[in-house]
């Protein structure tokens, strides 16, 4: 079955879904996007997705392209027209096609919006979850405003391409004063021996991930002690468990940091668990699909 994308007001075929060579996001990456995940028909905090996508733009001074209203609107018919029941959709807003100039463009340019959805088989990423994955840390040479989720992911795409050639999943960033901010797609967590979950403030140097925060709101249901604070690659690496949470890969259990097995090399109980309670905690908008 074909694919289906969304292009500035049109839904084209996947193969043929393209934006104009001027595109200020292709050309400056002057764009901002979002991940959401679908999960059995519904979308997983899509609110709070929506709200992050409203403020990166605000952030960037780029126009909102259209209501709140309008924008679920095209979500659902990503969804429906490429029949995804478990996958991600994808959306990205530019700040639209006028010719190359580093200056904004005149006022009235639309923004440009595009929007994709696909099908990933259901438990797949728990198969990936059951072995645990691999980190490696590179030192951090992001801008200092990450906390906006735009379209320029040079040093992340690098950092995860060199964390693919060292046998790792994941490449985590660490600052200049030796604390680990975040992986290049995803948060960073550790468990310490007492049990006690530490991940990073998301006020300076993180994107403030929504699974990061749906794992806070289930670890307050659970009970579970969070320190919201940084942490060395020494601490990481005398941590009982660890591990990634991102739209796409949820709560991905680490195994191993740089060359450094934790525990028994096997995902532990309390990620494990966290993995599969996740969705108790999120908010999930039911899809009525048309024509299944
Ligand atoms: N940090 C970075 C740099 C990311 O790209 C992502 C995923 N988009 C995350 C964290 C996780 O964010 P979320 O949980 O909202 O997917």
């Amino acid at each position: 079955m074909s694919r289906v994308a969304y292009v500035n007001g049109q839904y084209v075929p996947h193969s043929h879904a393209a934006v104009h060579v001027e595109d200020r996001g292709y050309q400056f990456s002057d764009g901002v996007y979002e991940v959401c995940e679908v999960w059995r028909g519904q979308i997983v905090d899509m609110t709070a997705h929506l709200d992050r996508l409203d403020r990166s733009l605000s952030e960037l001074q780029i126009a909102s392209p259209m209501s709140r209203a309008a924008l679920v609107q095209v979500m659902k018919e990503v969804i429906s027209l490429n029949r995804v029941k478990n996958g991600l959709i994808y959306m990205q807003v530019s700040r639209g096609v006028a010719p190359r100039d580093h200056y904004f463009p005149p006022a009235g340019t639309l923004p440009s919006v595009v929007m994709t959805a696909k099908s990933v088989p259901a438990g797949k990423m728990d198969k990936v979850a059951e072995q645990g994955v691999g980190v490696i840390t590179v030192e951090e040479n992001r801008w200092d405003r990450v906390d906006i989720k735009t379209v320029g992911l040079l040093p992340n795409v690098l950092a995860k391409q060199k964390a693919k050639e060292a046998g790792a999943r994941e490449a985590w960033f660490v600052d200049k004063n030796g604390l680990i901010t975040e992986g290049g797609s995803t948060n960073a967590w550790i468990i310490l021996k007492n049990g006690t979950l530490v991940t990073r403030p998301a006020t300076h140097g993180i994107l403030k991930g929504i699974t990061r925060a749906g794992v806070l709101k289930l670890a307050e249901m659970k009970g579970f002690s969070v320190e919201e604070r940084g942490f060395s690659l020494e601490e990481a690496k005398s941590a009982q468990e660890a591990f990634l949470t991102s739209a796409s890969g949820l709560v991905m259990p680490v195994v191993k940091i740089n060359e450094t097995i934790l525990g028994d090399g096997r995902p532990g109980p309390i990620v494990q668990d966290l993995r599969k309670s996740f969705h108790e905690a999120s908010e999930l908008i039911k899809l009525e699909v048309a024509g299944g």
